[in-house]
Protein backbone atom coordinates (compact mmCIF):
# COMPACT_ATOMS: atom_id res chain seq x y z
CA UNK A 1 0.00 0.00 0.00
CA UNK A 2 1.66 3.42 -0.64
CA UNK A 3 1.90 6.28 1.54
CA UNK A 4 3.15 9.69 1.25
CA UNK A 5 3.72 12.09 3.72
CA UNK A 6 4.33 15.61 2.80
CA UNK A 7 6.15 17.78 6.02
CA UNK A 8 6.93 21.31 6.32
CA UNK A 9 4.67 22.30 3.61
CA UNK A 10 5.23 26.36 3.57
CA UNK A 11 1.26 26.82 2.86
CA UNK A 12 -1.27 23.80 1.84
CA UNK A 13 -3.72 26.28 -0.32
CA UNK A 14 -7.81 25.13 -0.64
CA UNK A 15 -8.15 23.09 2.44
CA UNK A 16 -11.58 22.21 3.21
CA UNK A 17 -13.41 19.70 4.93
CA UNK A 18 -16.15 19.49 2.47
CA UNK A 19 -16.03 20.87 -0.86
CA UNK A 20 -18.69 19.69 -3.04
CA UNK A 21 -20.83 22.91 -4.16
CA UNK A 22 -19.03 25.79 -6.62
CA UNK A 23 -18.07 28.89 -4.24
CA UNK A 24 -20.29 31.47 -5.05
CA UNK A 25 -18.69 35.20 -6.37
CA UNK A 26 -18.55 37.11 -2.40
CA UNK A 27 -17.13 34.13 -1.07
CA UNK A 28 -14.23 33.18 -3.85
CA UNK A 29 -12.78 35.85 -2.09
CA UNK A 30 -11.76 33.18 0.63
CA UNK A 31 -9.16 30.95 0.13
CA UNK A 32 -8.49 28.18 3.43
CA UNK A 33 -5.16 27.71 4.16
CA UNK A 34 -2.71 26.02 6.62
CA UNK A 35 0.31 27.49 7.32
CA UNK A 36 3.52 24.92 8.04
CA UNK A 37 1.19 21.75 7.16
CA UNK A 38 1.80 18.53 6.80
CA UNK A 39 -0.11 16.32 4.29
CA UNK A 40 -0.47 12.67 4.21
CA UNK A 41 -1.82 10.66 1.40
CA UNK A 42 -2.94 6.59 1.33
CA UNK A 43 -3.87 4.85 -1.55
CA UNK A 44 -3.95 7.42 -4.12
CA UNK A 45 -6.48 9.66 -1.81
CA UNK A 46 -5.96 12.43 0.64
CA UNK A 47 -5.83 10.93 3.98
CA UNK A 48 -5.24 12.96 6.49
CA UNK A 49 -3.52 16.63 6.44
CA UNK A 50 -2.64 19.09 9.79
CA UNK A 51 -0.55 21.91 11.22
CA UNK A 52 3.16 20.79 11.71
CA UNK A 53 2.99 22.42 15.23
CA UNK A 54 0.40 19.31 16.25
CA UNK A 55 2.39 16.62 14.00
CA UNK A 56 1.17 13.24 15.34
CA UNK A 57 3.31 10.00 15.68
CA UNK A 58 3.85 8.26 12.43
CA UNK A 59 5.24 5.14 13.82
CA UNK A 60 2.63 2.91 12.48
CA UNK A 61 2.75 4.05 9.09
CA UNK A 62 4.69 1.11 7.16
CA UNK A 63 6.62 1.78 3.49
CA UNK A 64 6.24 5.17 4.24
CA UNK A 65 7.66 7.60 1.52
CA UNK A 66 8.43 11.42 2.98
CA UNK A 67 8.84 14.75 1.19
CA UNK A 68 10.58 17.59 2.20
CA UNK A 69 8.68 20.90 1.45
CA UNK A 70 10.31 23.22 3.35
CA UNK A 71 9.71 26.74 1.48
CA UNK A 72 7.24 25.19 -0.89
CA UNK A 73 3.19 25.70 -1.20
CA UNK A 74 1.19 23.24 -2.12
CA UNK A 75 -2.30 23.22 -3.67
CA UNK A 76 -4.92 20.82 -5.41
CA UNK A 77 -4.57 20.72 -9.01
CA UNK A 78 -6.51 22.69 -11.77
CA UNK A 79 -9.42 20.99 -13.40
CA UNK A 80 -9.70 22.59 -17.26
CA UNK A 81 -13.13 22.18 -17.66
CA UNK A 82 -13.04 23.73 -21.65
CA UNK A 83 -10.34 22.27 -24.05
CA UNK A 84 -10.11 21.27 -27.52
CA UNK A 85 -7.07 19.63 -27.12
CA UNK A 86 -8.06 16.55 -29.82
CA UNK A 87 -6.98 18.06 -33.27
CA UNK A 88 -4.67 17.90 -36.14
CA UNK A 89 -1.84 20.20 -36.93
CA UNK A 90 -1.58 24.17 -35.66
CA UNK A 91 -3.16 26.95 -37.24
CA UNK A 92 -0.15 29.19 -37.10
CA UNK A 93 0.17 30.52 -40.55
CA UNK A 94 -3.51 32.44 -39.68
CA UNK A 95 -1.67 33.49 -36.70
CA UNK A 96 0.89 35.58 -39.10
CA UNK A 97 -2.15 36.32 -41.66
CA UNK A 98 -3.74 37.76 -38.80
CA UNK A 99 -0.71 40.07 -37.26
CA UNK A 100 -0.36 41.13 -41.45
CA UNK A 101 -4.61 42.48 -40.70
CA UNK A 102 -6.62 39.83 -42.04
CA UNK A 103 -9.65 39.03 -39.45
CA UNK A 104 -10.52 36.21 -38.20
CA UNK A 105 -13.82 36.18 -40.12
CA UNK A 106 -12.12 36.52 -42.71
CA UNK A 107 -10.00 33.95 -42.87
CA UNK A 108 -12.84 31.32 -42.16
CA UNK A 109 -14.45 33.15 -45.43
CA UNK A 110 -11.78 31.84 -47.21
CA UNK A 111 -11.64 28.23 -45.37
CA UNK A 112 -9.88 29.22 -42.75
CA UNK A 113 -10.54 28.21 -39.00
CA UNK A 114 -12.46 25.63 -37.73
CA UNK A 115 -13.33 24.77 -41.21
CA UNK A 116 -9.63 24.72 -42.07
CA UNK A 117 -9.15 22.57 -38.54
CA UNK A 118 -11.75 20.14 -39.54
CA UNK A 119 -10.44 19.46 -43.05
CA UNK A 120 -7.04 18.29 -41.46
CA UNK A 121 -8.51 16.61 -39.01
CA UNK A 122 -10.35 14.61 -41.59
CA UNK A 123 -7.32 13.45 -43.01
CA UNK A 124 -5.44 11.83 -40.06
CA UNK A 125 -5.79 8.65 -38.48
CA UNK A 126 -7.19 7.91 -35.22
CA UNK A 127 -3.60 7.07 -34.03
CA UNK A 128 -1.92 9.54 -35.50
CA UNK A 129 -4.08 12.15 -33.78
CA UNK A 130 -4.43 10.03 -30.65
CA UNK A 131 -0.24 10.71 -30.12
CA UNK A 132 -0.48 14.12 -30.87
CA UNK A 133 -3.54 14.75 -28.65
CA UNK A 134 -1.87 12.78 -25.70
CA UNK A 135 1.39 15.03 -26.22
CA UNK A 136 -0.62 18.14 -25.10
CA UNK A 137 -2.74 16.59 -22.63
CA UNK A 138 1.24 14.83 -20.99
CA UNK A 139 2.10 19.16 -21.39
CA UNK A 140 -1.11 20.30 -19.15
CA UNK A 141 -0.47 17.62 -16.52
CA UNK A 142 2.76 18.60 -15.96
CA UNK A 143 1.58 22.29 -16.10
CA UNK A 144 -0.44 21.18 -13.23
CA UNK A 145 -3.75 20.19 -14.69
CA UNK A 146 -5.44 17.11 -12.74
CA UNK A 147 -8.55 17.04 -14.31
CA UNK A 148 -10.15 18.02 -18.16
CA UNK A 149 -12.48 18.44 -20.55
CA UNK A 150 -12.17 17.92 -23.76
CA UNK A 151 -14.76 18.44 -26.86
CA UNK A 152 -15.23 17.08 -30.49
CA UNK A 153 -15.86 19.47 -32.99
CA UNK A 154 -13.28 19.37 -35.66
CA UNK A 155 -14.92 16.46 -37.34
CA UNK A 156 -17.90 18.17 -38.37
CA UNK A 157 -19.05 14.39 -39.61
CA UNK A 158 -19.87 11.07 -38.70
CA UNK A 159 -17.23 8.92 -39.24
CA UNK A 160 -14.48 12.00 -37.87
CA UNK A 161 -16.66 13.26 -34.82
CA UNK A 162 -16.94 9.47 -33.83
CA UNK A 163 -12.98 10.00 -34.43
CA UNK A 164 -12.27 12.39 -31.81
CA UNK A 165 -14.40 11.02 -29.50
CA UNK A 166 -12.87 7.15 -29.96
CA UNK A 167 -9.61 9.19 -28.95
CA UNK A 168 -11.17 11.19 -26.07
CA UNK A 169 -12.48 7.95 -24.84
CA UNK A 170 -8.34 6.35 -25.58
CA UNK A 171 -6.65 9.18 -23.44
CA UNK A 172 -9.72 8.19 -21.02
CA UNK A 173 -8.65 4.86 -20.56
CA UNK A 174 -4.96 5.46 -20.86
CA UNK A 175 -4.15 9.01 -18.61
CA UNK A 176 -4.66 8.71 -14.67
CA UNK A 177 -6.62 11.95 -14.19
CA UNK A 178 -10.54 12.56 -14.66
CA UNK A 179 -11.62 13.29 -18.27
CA UNK A 180 -14.96 14.57 -19.72
CA UNK A 181 -16.02 13.95 -23.01
CA UNK A 182 -18.56 16.75 -24.91
CA UNK A 183 -19.60 16.24 -28.45
CA UNK A 184 -19.54 19.21 -30.19
CA UNK A 185 -20.85 18.46 -33.28
CA UNK A 186 -22.37 21.81 -33.49
CA UNK A 187 -19.02 24.18 -34.03
CA UNK A 188 -19.79 25.35 -37.56
CA UNK A 189 -21.49 24.30 -40.26
CA UNK A 190 -19.32 22.43 -43.07
CA UNK A 191 -19.41 22.97 -46.29
CA UNK A 192 -21.20 20.44 -47.57
CA UNK A 193 -24.29 22.21 -45.81
CA UNK A 194 -23.32 25.57 -46.47
CA UNK A 195 -27.04 26.17 -47.68
CA UNK A 196 -29.15 23.35 -45.55
CA UNK A 197 -28.27 24.33 -41.95
CA UNK A 198 -31.11 22.27 -41.20
CA UNK A 199 -30.40 19.31 -42.70
CA UNK A 200 -27.01 19.28 -41.05
CA UNK A 201 -28.92 19.90 -37.39
CA UNK A 202 -30.76 16.61 -38.02
CA UNK A 203 -27.84 14.64 -39.20
CA UNK A 204 -26.73 15.88 -35.16
CA UNK A 205 -29.70 14.89 -33.66
CA UNK A 206 -30.81 11.81 -35.46
CA UNK A 207 -27.59 10.25 -36.95
CA UNK A 208 -24.80 11.60 -34.59
CA UNK A 209 -26.10 11.43 -31.50
CA UNK A 210 -27.58 8.05 -31.54
CA UNK A 211 -24.04 6.34 -32.59
CA UNK A 212 -22.05 8.55 -29.96
CA UNK A 213 -25.06 7.06 -27.17
CA UNK A 214 -24.65 3.92 -28.46
CA UNK A 215 -20.49 3.58 -27.81
CA UNK A 216 -20.92 5.68 -24.82
CA UNK A 217 -18.69 8.11 -26.06
CA UNK A 218 -19.62 11.30 -24.26
CA UNK A 219 -20.80 13.07 -21.18
CA UNK A 220 -21.67 16.33 -22.38
CA UNK A 221 -23.27 17.88 -25.37
CA UNK A 222 -22.26 21.52 -26.63
CA UNK A 223 -23.43 24.20 -29.13
CA UNK A 224 -21.16 27.61 -30.28
CA UNK A 225 -24.15 29.54 -30.22
CA UNK A 226 -22.89 32.75 -32.50
CA UNK A 227 -23.91 35.04 -35.28
CA UNK A 228 -23.65 32.81 -38.45
CA UNK A 229 -22.85 28.80 -36.86
CA UNK A 230 -26.26 28.35 -34.57
CA UNK A 231 -28.90 30.32 -33.19
CA UNK A 232 -29.90 30.09 -29.58
CA UNK A 233 -33.60 28.21 -31.09
CA UNK A 234 -31.14 25.89 -32.81
CA UNK A 235 -28.93 25.11 -29.32
CA UNK A 236 -31.77 24.95 -27.87
CA UNK A 237 -33.13 22.10 -30.32
CA UNK A 238 -29.63 20.41 -30.11
CA UNK A 239 -29.40 20.56 -26.67
CA UNK A 240 -32.59 18.92 -25.86
CA UNK A 241 -32.13 16.43 -28.20
CA UNK A 242 -28.98 15.49 -26.12
CA UNK A 243 -30.67 15.40 -22.93
CA UNK A 244 -32.68 12.43 -24.69
CA UNK A 245 -29.12 11.02 -24.55
CA UNK A 246 -28.67 11.86 -20.87
CA UNK A 247 -25.83 14.27 -22.12
CA UNK A 248 -26.07 17.58 -20.00
CA UNK A 249 -25.50 20.60 -21.96
CA UNK A 250 -22.70 23.24 -22.35
CA UNK A 251 -22.74 26.02 -24.13
CA UNK A 252 -20.35 28.30 -26.35
CA UNK A 253 -22.10 31.36 -25.26
CA UNK A 254 -21.91 35.23 -26.28
CA UNK A 255 -18.23 35.55 -27.68
CA UNK A 256 -18.47 37.74 -30.53
CA UNK A 257 -22.21 39.11 -30.15
CA UNK A 258 -24.75 38.71 -27.75
CA UNK A 259 -26.72 35.98 -29.85
CA UNK A 260 -28.95 34.58 -26.41
CA UNK A 261 -26.59 31.76 -25.89
CA UNK A 262 -26.81 32.24 -22.11
CA UNK A 263 -30.98 32.10 -21.75
CA UNK A 264 -30.56 28.98 -24.36
CA UNK A 265 -28.01 27.22 -21.68
CA UNK A 266 -30.33 28.13 -18.57
CA UNK A 267 -33.36 27.36 -20.09
CA UNK A 268 -31.59 23.77 -20.63
CA UNK A 269 -30.26 22.99 -17.57
CA UNK A 270 -26.93 23.33 -18.96
CA UNK A 271 -24.18 22.70 -16.39
CA UNK A 272 -22.01 25.63 -18.12
CA UNK A 273 -21.42 28.74 -20.25
CA UNK A 274 -18.82 29.94 -21.72
CA UNK A 275 -16.75 32.41 -23.20
CA UNK A 276 -19.62 35.27 -22.01
CA UNK A 277 -17.69 38.49 -23.54
CA UNK A 278 -21.00 40.06 -24.58
CA UNK A 279 -22.60 38.92 -21.37
CA UNK A 280 -25.39 41.33 -20.00
CA UNK A 281 -27.25 41.94 -16.58
CA UNK A 282 -29.66 40.29 -17.53
CA UNK A 283 -28.08 37.36 -18.51
CA UNK A 284 -26.14 37.38 -14.97
CA UNK A 285 -29.84 37.39 -13.25
CA UNK A 286 -30.42 34.57 -14.83
CA UNK A 287 -27.96 32.81 -14.06
CA UNK A 288 -29.07 33.51 -10.56
CA UNK A 289 -31.62 31.54 -10.97
CA UNK A 290 -30.11 28.51 -12.43
CA UNK A 291 -27.14 26.08 -10.81
CA UNK A 292 -25.00 27.14 -14.63
CA UNK A 293 -21.78 27.65 -13.68
CA UNK A 294 -20.40 31.17 -16.25
CA UNK A 295 -16.64 29.91 -17.32
CA UNK A 296 -14.11 32.71 -19.36
CA UNK A 297 -11.60 31.52 -21.13
CA UNK A 298 -9.20 34.22 -21.00
CA UNK A 299 -6.73 32.76 -23.47
CA UNK A 300 -9.49 33.27 -26.43
CA UNK A 301 -9.87 36.44 -25.90
CA UNK A 302 -6.14 37.21 -25.01
CA UNK A 303 -5.30 35.90 -28.51
CA UNK A 304 -8.03 37.57 -30.36
CA UNK A 305 -7.76 40.93 -28.53
CA UNK A 306 -11.63 40.64 -27.80
CA UNK A 307 -13.35 42.45 -25.26
CA UNK A 308 -13.20 41.50 -21.73
CA UNK A 309 -16.25 39.08 -20.28
CA UNK A 310 -17.06 41.14 -17.53
CA UNK A 311 -16.21 38.72 -14.55
CA UNK A 312 -15.78 40.91 -11.74
CA UNK A 313 -19.51 41.70 -12.54
CA UNK A 314 -20.42 37.99 -12.37
CA UNK A 315 -18.69 37.76 -9.14
CA UNK A 316 -20.90 40.70 -7.74
CA UNK A 317 -23.49 39.23 -8.87
CA UNK A 318 -23.00 36.37 -6.17
CA UNK A 319 -21.93 34.11 -8.84
CA UNK A 320 -19.47 31.04 -8.98
CA UNK A 321 -17.54 32.24 -11.84
CA UNK A 322 -15.26 29.62 -13.55
CA UNK A 323 -11.69 30.00 -15.44
CA UNK A 324 -10.88 27.60 -18.17
CA UNK A 325 -8.19 27.17 -21.05
CA UNK A 326 -10.33 26.85 -24.06
CA UNK A 327 -6.59 25.09 -25.13
CA UNK A 328 -7.60 25.22 -29.32
CA UNK A 329 -5.25 25.35 -32.16
CA UNK A 330 -7.55 28.61 -33.57
CA UNK A 331 -8.16 30.92 -30.40
CA UNK A 332 -6.22 29.64 -28.03
CA UNK A 333 -3.49 27.28 -28.63
CA UNK A 334 -2.33 27.00 -24.71
CA UNK A 335 -3.35 25.00 -21.95
CA UNK A 336 -0.90 26.53 -18.97
CA UNK A 337 -3.33 27.03 -16.31
CA UNK A 338 -1.01 29.05 -14.38
CA UNK A 339 -1.00 31.61 -16.71
CA UNK A 340 -4.70 31.44 -17.03
CA UNK A 341 -4.40 32.48 -13.66
CA UNK A 342 -1.99 35.51 -14.23
CA UNK A 343 -4.54 36.73 -17.23
CA UNK A 344 -7.38 36.66 -14.44
CA UNK A 345 -5.51 38.78 -11.87
CA UNK A 346 -3.89 41.00 -14.33
CA UNK A 347 -6.80 41.72 -17.39
CA UNK A 348 -9.97 40.77 -15.41
CA UNK A 349 -8.37 42.05 -11.78
CA UNK A 350 -9.31 39.25 -9.74
CA UNK A 351 -7.61 38.43 -7.00
CA UNK A 352 -4.88 35.31 -6.13
CA UNK A 353 -7.59 33.70 -3.97
CA UNK A 354 -10.43 34.51 -5.99
CA UNK A 355 -8.39 33.21 -9.39
CA UNK A 356 -7.20 29.62 -7.51
CA UNK A 357 -11.58 29.16 -6.55
CA UNK A 358 -12.05 29.84 -10.19
CA UNK A 359 -9.28 27.36 -11.39
CA UNK A 360 -9.72 24.62 -8.94
CA UNK A 361 -13.52 24.35 -7.31
CA UNK A 362 -15.59 26.22 -9.61
CA UNK A 363 -14.22 24.62 -12.66
CA UNK A 364 -14.26 21.50 -10.96
CA UNK A 365 -17.64 21.77 -10.80
CA UNK A 366 -17.95 23.08 -14.44
CA UNK A 367 -17.12 19.38 -15.49
CA UNK A 368 -18.82 17.36 -12.73
CA UNK A 369 -16.11 16.26 -10.74
CA UNK A 370 -15.95 17.73 -7.95
CA UNK A 371 -16.76 14.95 -5.45
CA UNK A 372 -12.92 13.91 -6.90
CA UNK A 373 -10.78 17.02 -7.12
CA UNK A 374 -10.70 20.32 -6.95
CA UNK A 375 -9.57 20.88 -3.22
CA UNK A 376 -7.67 19.14 -0.21
CA UNK A 377 -10.57 17.15 1.00
CA UNK A 378 -10.01 13.70 2.56
CA UNK A 379 -10.83 11.18 0.11
CA UNK A 380 -11.00 13.33 -2.61
CA UNK A 381 -7.85 11.95 -5.00
CA UNK A 382 -4.47 13.11 -4.33
CA UNK A 383 -3.84 15.54 -7.38
CA UNK A 384 -1.71 18.27 -6.28
CA UNK A 385 0.91 20.20 -7.30
CA UNK A 386 3.89 21.26 -5.10
CA UNK A 387 5.67 24.64 -6.20
CA UNK A 388 9.28 25.45 -6.10
CA UNK A 389 10.27 27.54 -3.42
CA UNK A 390 7.86 30.86 -3.79
CA UNK A 391 7.90 33.74 -1.59
CA UNK A 392 3.85 33.36 -1.43
CA UNK A 393 0.92 31.76 -3.70
CA UNK A 394 0.91 35.67 -5.34
CA UNK A 395 3.81 34.45 -7.24
CA UNK A 396 2.48 32.13 -9.17
CA UNK A 397 0.00 34.38 -11.03
CA UNK A 398 2.77 37.41 -10.69
CA UNK A 399 4.96 35.46 -12.45
CA UNK A 400 3.10 35.23 -15.68
CA UNK A 401 4.34 33.36 -18.38
CA UNK A 402 6.65 31.22 -15.73
CA UNK A 403 5.18 28.09 -14.15
CA UNK A 404 6.81 27.74 -11.03
CA UNK A 405 6.26 24.25 -10.51
CA UNK A 406 8.31 21.76 -8.43
CA UNK A 407 6.25 18.42 -9.49
CA UNK A 408 2.57 17.60 -9.90
CA UNK A 409 1.22 14.74 -8.68
CA UNK A 410 -1.56 12.60 -9.73
CA UNK A 411 -3.75 9.72 -7.62
CA UNK A 412 -0.63 10.26 -5.28
CA UNK A 413 2.35 9.28 -7.83
CA UNK A 414 4.41 12.02 -9.29
CA UNK A 415 3.60 12.74 -12.84
ZN1 LIG B 1 -14.26 26.38 -27.03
Amino acid sequence: MQKLLLKNIKQLLQVRAEALKPINGLSMKELPLIENAWLAIEEGRFADYGSMSDFPGISDWKGLDVLDCTGQIVMPCYADSHTHIVYAGNREAEFVDRINGLSYEAIAQRGGGILNSAALLQQTSENELFDQSRERLHEIIRLGTGAVEIKSGYGLNLESELKMLRVIKRLKEETPIPIKATFLGAHALPQAYKTNKAAYIKLITETMLPAIAAEQLADYIDVFCENGYFTAEETIHILNAGKHYHLKGKVHAEQLSHSGGIAAGVACGAISVDHLEYCTKADMQLLQQAQTIPTILPGAAFFLNLPLPPARQLIEHNLPVAFASDYNPGSSPCGNMNLIMSLGCIQYKLSPEEMINACTINSAAAMDVLNEVGSITLGKRANFIITKPISSYAYIPYAFGNAPIEAVYINGLKF
